[in-house]
């Protein structure tokens, strides 16, 4: 059965309680109901609109749904928090991305694993590497060689509330 990663972001209505409300709904998703999660980290927004700092997370679980149900899924979680898609990177309560789904690499119209946004974003390699420090990239790259110094710098790790 194929692990697979999930970024978790949110800068709207209580960013952290937003994380742990939608782990709960993740982990429903989870074959097992077992559910990692690494630690949360505050971040700066990425892009040019004006808006508070992210609290960010990756969560790691083994599912039997395929790759569109599982973005299916996770889309009705988003939409369960509120979600509304309005400015591109605009702030949001929740915001979910299918990182890695196993090894596969998926390039469709909805979904492209890896996320497409993966290797160069510290909110989400850094949460990576903590769950899993010898986590690959289907094409062999090491996950913890894409972080450097101003990487882990750009990001506070957040103690639980
Ligand atoms: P970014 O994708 O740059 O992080 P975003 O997360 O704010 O931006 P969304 O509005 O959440 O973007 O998603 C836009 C579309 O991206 C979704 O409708 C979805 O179909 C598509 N998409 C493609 N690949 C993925 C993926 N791996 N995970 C989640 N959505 C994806
Ligand atoms: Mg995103
Ligand atoms: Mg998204």
């Amino acid at each position: 059965m194929p692990k697979v990663y999930v970024a978790l972001g949110a800068n709207l209505e209580n960013p952290q309680q937003q994380l742990t409300q939608a782990c709960r709904a993740l982990g429903q998703l989870a074959d097992n109901g077992q559910l990692q999660v690494s630690s949360f980290y505050r971040s700066t927004p990425m892009g040019d609109v004006p808006q508070p700092d992210y609290v960010n997370a990756v969560a790691c679980l083994d599912t039997q749904l395929a790759p569109l149900a599982l973005l299916d899924a996770l889309q009705q979680i988003e939409q369960q928090q509120g979600r509304v898609r309005e400015i591109r990177w605009g702030p949001r309560t929740l915001d979910l991305d299918l990182l890695l789904y196993g090894d596969a690499v998926i390039d469709l119209p909805r979904l492209r694993v890896p996320h497409y946004g993966l290797t160069e974003r510290a909110f989400v390699l850094v949460p990576l590497a903590e769950l899993n420090p010898k986590l690959q990239l289907p094409c062999g790259t090491l996950i913890k060689d894409l972080i450097d110094d101003a990487m882990r710098l750009s990001l506070q790790r957040l103690t639980p509330a």
